[in-house]
């Protein structure tokens, strides 16, 4: 059998990480301190989506997600901006619906962090 080792970068050595069967790490991920996007698994309910209501998705869209999902897994992590180790989705609105639906605890996420600026600028 082959051995591997997971080269964790020292970056992201100050909290613990666990693999899943989508090789994402489950946690905080106080993004990367190069400032670089990582990849994590978040769960739903700590991803504030303040633009939610103003935006309707496509309800087939949804559907057609929720049973790719099913079928093969999230292929494209959803974008998510972190301020202040705050969690703020303003994109991926159907991916993030359809895991909702499914019921899934968490959803895979690639975190870039953010200054309040940034985040007032995705308000406007
Ligand atoms: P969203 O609002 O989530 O961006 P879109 O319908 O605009 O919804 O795009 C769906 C995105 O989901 C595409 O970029 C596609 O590559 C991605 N994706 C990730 N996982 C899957 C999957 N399992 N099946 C289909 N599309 C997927």
């Amino acid at each position: 059998m082959a051995n591997f080792v997971l080269q964790v970068p020292r970056t992201l050595r100050s909290f613990s990480l666990s693999a899943t069967s989508n090789g994402a790490s489950v946690g905080g991920p106080q993004s990367g301190g190069n400032g670089g996007p990582v990849i994590v698994e978040l769960p739903i309910e700590q991803i504030r989506r303040p633009l939610m209501r103003t935006r309707a998705n496509d309800p087939h869209k949804v559907k057609e997600l929720m049973d790719s999902i099913e079928e093969i897994g999230l292929q494209v992590p959803i974008d998510v901006l972190e301020v202040d180790g705050v969690y703020y989705g303003f994109s991926g609105c159907h991916r993030y619906e359809a895991h909702q639906r499914l019921g899934l605890p968490t959803i895979r996420c690639k975190v870039r962090r953010g200054t309040k600026e940034t985040l007032r600028h995705h308000l406007r």
